[in-house]
């Protein structure tokens, strides 16, 4: 039997991030992933995967001494952000308004996790355990006993499920979710294209679902088609070309010669656990919440919950108190539960406001963004709150 302090299961963007943030606490950690992220060369396009990253995410990757790794190989600032229906009724976002450089950076997730990674590899007290995988888990007295894939069993004192959606951890420790599926799916398009905005993103409302950009440099960028499953399905079995041309006919015309590098689809899935917190086990990170990626809230709302855990856990250890004592991981899930929730119930009644053709409706969504383009103070807290500030 082996023996740490700390498990976490999966080593993706949000479990490396928990782990970075508390390697500094001394304790024993072992990360424990199934794949290594794919060695990044600057050759390669960008990969389909991207995350738009907050100000304050931006800010734990700094924290977390991943940040230099990451602008060594690539990351994009963007200072603007634009959503729009109907032409001369939109809300602009502009970094310049609250005196920041940027409202955030697009990131490939996989350069995100190297990044991570390459921070963690200086920690002495921090193991990276891949490939391998969970394969049962076991609450015990002293806190739980896994089995993993490659034979070893494990007695940790708390341990961290972020293992994404489909979290085994979350199933194995018998937390239920409440799940449904959108009725869009949503297609991620890799371009290349003259004449892009490059530090703008915009999300294009239109009664089938939104279309939107994230710019990835001076002449590439990822479009985001959400749509019905079976326009999904029938645009993702065209060849590039047909492709780029569907793209011309329905997305709005801020761009020339475009071509599509790659592409992929996604079901788009709602889930919340129903606690964050049995016995030993802790969820973050989409282990715990998956939301409608309309407004690239995810993976900030994960790294929230990183920030969240750890400084509990740091607190605990200062005041030489148990750092998993069940009243510290119940501040833990107060804390997190209602904030995912609110925003998961923010994005779902976007999802249902701007998705449909019903023209009063319409009307009013439209009024309603050309009101929240002069509503000054109110507009300048929005930022702030989606920056993170
Ligand atoms: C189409 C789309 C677009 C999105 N765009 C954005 C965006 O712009 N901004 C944003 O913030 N979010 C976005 N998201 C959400 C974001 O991708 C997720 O919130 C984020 O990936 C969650 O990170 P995670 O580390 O919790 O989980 P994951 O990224 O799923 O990582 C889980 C890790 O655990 C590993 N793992 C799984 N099971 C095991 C096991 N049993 N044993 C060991 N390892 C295991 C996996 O290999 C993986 O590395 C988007 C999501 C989608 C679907």
């Amino acid at each position: 039997m082996e023996h740490c302090d700390i498990a976490i299961v999966g080593g993706g963007m949000v479990g490396a991030l928990a782990a970075a943030l508390l390697a500094p606490t001394g304790l024993n950690i072992r990360v424990i992933e199934a794949r290594a992220p794919e060695a990044f060369a600057a050759e390669q396009a960008p990969d389909l995967r991207v995350s738009a990253l907050s100000a304050a995410s931006v800010r734990l990757l700094q924290q977390a001494e991943a940040w230099p790794h990451i602008l060594a190989m690539r990351a994009w600032p963007y200072q603007r952000l634009e959503a729009c229906e109907w032409q001369g009724f939109h809300t602009r976002f502009d970094a310049g308004e609250l005196g920041s450089d940027y409202l955030g950076y697009m990131i490939e997730n996989r350069i995100i996790q190297s990044g991570l990674w390459q921070a963690l590899a200086l920690w002495p007290n921090v193991r990276l355990d891949c490939p391998n995988g969970l394969n049962a888990l076991q609450q015990t007295d002293a806190g739980a006993e896994l089995t993993l894939t490659e034979g070893q069993r494990l007695q940790a004192r708390l341990v961290l499920a972020c293992d994404g959606g489909e979290s085994l951890t979350r199933q194995l420790a018998g937390i239920g979710v409440t799940a449904w599926d959108y009725d869009q799916h949503c297609m991620l398009i890799g371009i290349e294209a003259d004449d892009l905005e490059s530090d703008t993103t915009w999300q294009h409302f239109t009664a089938s679902g939104p279309r939107a950009f994230l710019p990835m440099g001076p002449r590439q960028g990822s479009l985001v088609w959400y749509d019905q499953k079976a326009r999904i399905k029938a645009l993702t079995a065209l060849d590039n070309t047909a492709l780029a041309e569907q793209v011309k006919a329905h997305f709005p015309p801020r761009m020339s010669n475009l071509s599509v590098l790659n592409k992929g689809s996604f079901a788009l899935r709602r889930r919340h656990a129903n606690q964050y917190v049995k016995g030993a086990v802790v969820l973050l990170g989409d282990a715990a919440h998956t939301i409608n990626p309309l407004a690239g809230q995810g993976v900030n709302l994960g790294f929230k919950d990183v920030a969240r855990l750890s400084e509990l856990i740091h607190q605990g250890l200062e005041a030489r108190l148990d750092f998993a004592a069940p009243e510290r991981l119940a501040r833990y899930q107060r804390s997190r539960r209602p904030d995912n929730l609110l925003m998961q119930t923010a994005m779902d009644l976007c999802y249902h406001t701007f998705s449909n053709n019903h023209l009063p409706l319409k009307v009013l969504r439209n009024l309603g963004l050309k009101a929240a383009e002069h509503s000054g103070p109110l507009k300048k807290r929005v930022m702030k709150y989606a920056m993170g500030l």
